[in-house]
């Protein structure tokens, strides 16, 4: 099925979907869409499970590589990003980790509900707002293979709760490349170059790049990079969750 028939599936299907939840749980509360053991208390999630949400503490003030604080890291000192910083409230672990995947890879599309809350209670209030998200993009064979863009839906999400608009057309991703995780630092640096294209003009003085997870920033770079082509713009990079170093915590 093609990506925008199966986007469309599941927009049709939506509101279908909403009001028979509704009625559902007038008959049964919800449960934990993680666990489905105990009751949700709020963000789709029970009580244990969001006891165990993997904080990003002490984070780079610019990468926001965990427990790399407060002043920026090595990395970013000696060669400093094309944004501003990246604001990820989560560790890439248990269980965000999982709802993560689950929403990638298992096409559960109702797990954005609880990420952007998460999200949006962690660090909505004490950042400064964007005058637009931008999603990371896909190439086309991978978003036809994927049928949604997990960034898209996470970014129209936080723009409708924050009233800022979402341009899923300005950077396109040109080329596939592979998954980050099978290349080493100097090969990711490398083939970033030429990956993403801004096809339109930024006149916006602050920009919001929006991800799922940051891991090597690599992408982060990349997309801002081509958005930064004029001194008066500003990127930040929004994202729900960042890899460790080492990803001890996958
Ligand atoms: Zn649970
Ligand atoms: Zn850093």
């Amino acid at each position: 099925m093609m990506a925008k028939q199966r986007l469309n599936h599941h927009l049709g299907l939506s509101g279908y979907t909403t009001r028979l939840a509704a009625y559902g749980d007038r008959l049964v509360p919800p449960v934990c869409l993680l666990c489905y053991s105990a009751p949700d208390i709020g963000h789709g999630l029970c009580s244990h499970c969001q006891s165990t949400l993997p904080i990003n503490h002490n984070p780079c003030p610019v990468c926001a590589l965990p427990d790399h604080g407060p002043l920026p890291c090595r990395r970013c000192r000696e060669n400093p990003p094309p944004y501003r910083a990246i604001v990820a409230p989560f560790v890439y672990a248990k269980p965000i980790s999982h709802l993560i995947r689950h929403l990638k890879f298992r096409q559960r599309l109702e797990l954005i509900r609880p990420l952007t809350e998460l999200w949006l209670e962690a660090v909505a209030p004490m950042v400064e707002h964007p005058m637009r998200l931008i999603p990371v993009p896909m190439d086309h064979r991978s978003l036809r293979e994927r049928g949604f863009n997990a960034a898209i839906e996470i970014a129209r999400v936080i723009g409708r709760h924050l009233s800022i608009s979402t341009d899923v057309k300005r950077v396109v991703k040109v080329r596939r490349t592979p998954a980050q995780s099978t290349l080493s630092a100097k090969q990711r640096a490398r083939i970033r170059s030429g990956v993403f294209q801004c096809i339109a003009p930024t006149t916006e003085r602050l920009i919001a790049v929006v991800d799922d997870v940051v891991t090597s920033t690599e992408t982060a770079r990349a997309v801002a990079g081509c958005l930064c082509t004029d001194n008066n713009v500003s990127v930040v990079v929004w994202a729900i969750a960042r890899t460790t170093p080492h990803r001890l915590c996958r």
